[in-house]
């Protein structure tokens, strides 16, 4: 958990998280707990792993909720909505962080693989957004809890703009949530709520353990971040935190990206 010297920047919100019960989701959950929020931890098939996070969250003095919902599917987004506000009236943060890979060479992929990873990465955005702004838009602004009526942050990846040979499904949700974050922004701003997109780069997480298995995998990894380290679940804790507080309240529809400097063309650093 962040430090105890927290500021609580985020005391009296409710915050979701999807995919909040492993890797940068869990990372994501504690550190909003940590800065005050109530966290709601989503997941989808692994009751145990949200309990998990709860469990974290609680034994470090915050507080937290699991809630089920497969968030590519409609039914299932509206009553996890239901059933946040049902438990704390509201929701002030979203977080929309599921996603998944189904890799395949572009030749062999299959719509199944295609649909798949649009369906839970780019529509389960869609859908939990969604459904936040709706909940920010009914309850209104509360000035004394923060600036922006609602925050959304939508975890995209530097795949949003870098290319990826083998993934094209995967790159393809990202470049979509990039505009889907935009067009979002564009369109709430004037009933202040800020959508904001987190950009990781190499993140050691389940979703990427294979790319991590070997010493040689993890060099030829290596030569991908200029700063020369694997990122960890809390350095993007720290980014959702920023963008979901007030000390961000003039940012919105924009990608930062906590990527070690993947996105500097890092093959071009010793003359191309
Ligand atoms: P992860 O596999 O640990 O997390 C993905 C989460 O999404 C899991 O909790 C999983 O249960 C959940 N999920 C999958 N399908 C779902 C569904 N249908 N409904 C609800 N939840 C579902 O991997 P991660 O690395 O923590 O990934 C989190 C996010 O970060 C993803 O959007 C991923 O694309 C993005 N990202 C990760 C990295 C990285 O290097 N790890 C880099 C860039 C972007």
């Amino acid at each position: 958990m962040p430090d105890s010297a927290s500021s609580r920047r985020l005391q009296h919100q409710i915050a979701l998280v999807t995919g909040g019960s492993s890797g940068i989701g869990s990372g994501v959950a504690e550190a909003l707990a940590a800065e005050g929020a109530t966290v709601f931890v989503n997941y989808s098939h692994s009751p145990e792993g949200a309990a998990e996070v709860v469990k974290k969250i609680e034994a470090a003095g915050g507080k937290a909720y699991a809630v089920h919902a497969d968030v590519s599917k409609e039914e299932e987004v509206l009553a996890m909505f239901k059933e946040i506000r049902e438990k704390c009236g509201t929701l002030h943060i979203l977080v929309n962080n599921s996603g998944i890979q189904d890799d395949s060479p572009f030749l062999d992929m299959s719509l199944e693989k295609w649909q798949n990873v649009i369906n839970v990465n780019l529509t389960g955005q869609f859908l939990c957004a969604r459904e936040a702004a709706r909940e920010f838009v009914r309850r209104g602004p509360q000035p004394e809890i923060s600036k922006a009526t609602g925050k959304i942050i939508c975890m995209s990846s530097v795949h949003e703009v870098i290319p990826w040979a083998g993934h094209v499904n995967y790159a393809t949700s990202k470049g979509g949530i990039m505009q889907l974050m935009k067009s979002m922004a564009q369109e709430l701003a004037p009933q202040r709520i800020r959508v904001n997109s987190i950009g990781p780069g190499a993140i050691a997480t389940p979703i990427n353990a294979s790319a991590r298995d070997t010493p040689e995998e993890e060099k030829s990894l290596l030569t991908l971040i200029p700063y020369g380290r694997i990122g960890e679940p809390a350095d993007i804790g720290k980014v959702a935190v920023w963008l979901a507080s007030d000390e961000s309240d003039y940012v919105t529809g924009t990608t930062l990206f906590a990527d070690g400097g993947m996105t500097l063309y890092p093959g071009f650093a010793d003359n191309g």
